[in-house]
């Protein structure tokens, strides 16, 4: 007697699904995104003040002779009265700024942001677009490696001026002399923007659900921003992915304390830099079990998905089309299409209305609307469409292109 077991059979491999060709490597190739540096802080200071001045003495006749610059700020010891110095101004607001401690050794914190920098040197003008704010460069900015390359230059060149200025006003506000070439100038938090351009965010929201981490956040507005591991505080490495404005998917990355330290060291060369640059992105990605050749967007087609659908519901795809978006209301049937009617019923796409023989859409034609609709990505703009139920077209909020369903 043997259980007639076939080992063969039990072996069988799972057959695969349809879904599964559904990868991102059915789409693209792997695109670079823009890299530059945004917004920065730094601390300053200077290793001779702080090996001669241990008594921690807080200057009280420069406080009162700078009276109007006093802003509160932390130093290495806590919170303190210290002077604030606007050192660029653009379109209104301070993108270089710095607070100085009134307490010795004198410790700065400084504020750099470097995009806005880089707009003011260049005579960018500022975008007209933008969800939130302007804090981006046009799109068509898209020399991917000459942009590193000269935000690097800028980034190291901010700092031997932040330098040269922490010396002058230590010397003339609290009489000491010290080695501008000496001074210490540490970035402490950075924002590292990767941008996909002529893309929607929800291109890659697939991302969410591969991105190794403990939550998730995602936000349903404009920018429809996603936060890798939002609310831990430990993560010294933080990521975010929204759409900064139409046609610009970006990836932030923020490196905080030590890490902004080991990679955006400033006393190194330009290659060394961007080769450091290139190793944050790296490593902060490992960080999130991502790669950046992963980072492909997911092609999304509603007209394949569509049709995809319609092969499941064994429907005419002008028949399911009529039916999610033709702002159908009631639906009767005669005697020659008693087959689509049970077959409607079957898969659940209508249900009985109140009067006799009258059917509606059900609750799962709504679904398939708002499901579908996430896949319309407008082809002139990269932006994602909505569906205009007067024009009973989808139209793109961004540039206004009109698609037909
Ligand atoms: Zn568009």
């Amino acid at each position: 007697m043997t259980l007639g077991v076939d080992i063969d059979k039990l072996l069988r491999k799972r057959p695969k699904k349809r879904i599964e060709g559904l990868t991102p490597n059915d789409y693209g190739t792997l695109e670079k995104p823009r890299i530059c540096i945004d917004r920065v802080y730094f601390s300053v200071y200077s290793d001779e003040l702080v090996g001669e001045l241990i008594g921690k003495n807080f200057r009280r006749d420069v406080y009162e002779d700078y009276y109007h610059l006093r802003t509160k700020m932390q130093d290495d010891k806590g919170y303190v009265q210290g002077l604030h110095f606007c050192l660029c101004e653009f379109e209104g607001d301070e993108i270089v700024w710095m607070n100085l401690s009134l307490r010795e050794p004198h410790i700065a914190i400084v504020y750099v942001n470097f995009i806005r920098y880089y707009r003011k040197l260049r005579k960018i003008p500022k975008p007209s677009y933008g969800y939130y704010d302007t804090n981006f460069l046009p799109l068509d900015l898209d020399d991917k490696d000459k942009l590193l390359d000269e935000f690097c230059d800028l980034y190291l060149f901010v700092i031997s001026d932040l330098r040269g200025i922490y010396a002058e006003l230590i010397e003339k506000l609290f009489g000491y002399k010290i080695n501008s070439e000496e001074v210490i100038v540490n970035p402490f938090s950075v924002e590292l923007p990767l941008e996909y351009l002529g893309h929607d965010i929800a291109e890659y929201e697939w991302l969410s659900d591969v991105a190794r981490c403990k939550n998730m956040v995602k936000y349903s507005d404009l920018t429809r921003t996603m936060y890798f591991n939002k609310h831990s505080k430990k993560i010294t490495i933080q990521m975010k992915f929204y759409q900064k404005a139409p046609g610009i998917a970006r990836l932030e990355l923020t490196y905080h304390n030590e890490f902004a330290k080991r990679y955006f060291n400033p006393d190194v060369s330009k290659d060394v830099l961007k080769r450091n640059i290139l190793m944050a992105i790296d490593d902060a990605l490992e960080y999130y079990g991502l790669s950046l050749d992963q980072i492909k967007p997911l092609k999304l087609d509603h007209d394949t998905l569509l049709s995809q659908f319609a092969i499941a519901f064994g429907l005419d795809v002008d028949i399911l089309k009529t039916l999610i978006y033709g702002n159908v209301g009631e639906i009767t049937f005669n005697k020659d299409n008693q087959g689509l009617r049970r077959k409607l019923l079957a898969k659940g796409l209508i249900k009985k209305g109140d009067k006799r023989g009258v059917y509606v859409p059900s609750e799962l034609v709504r679904f398939l609307k708002t499901a579908l609709g996430k896949y319309v990505v407008c082809k002139d703009c990269g932006s994602l469409m909505f569906f205009d139920d007067g024009k009973l077209s989808f139209v793109c909020p961004s540039c206004g292109f009109v698609k037909s369903v």
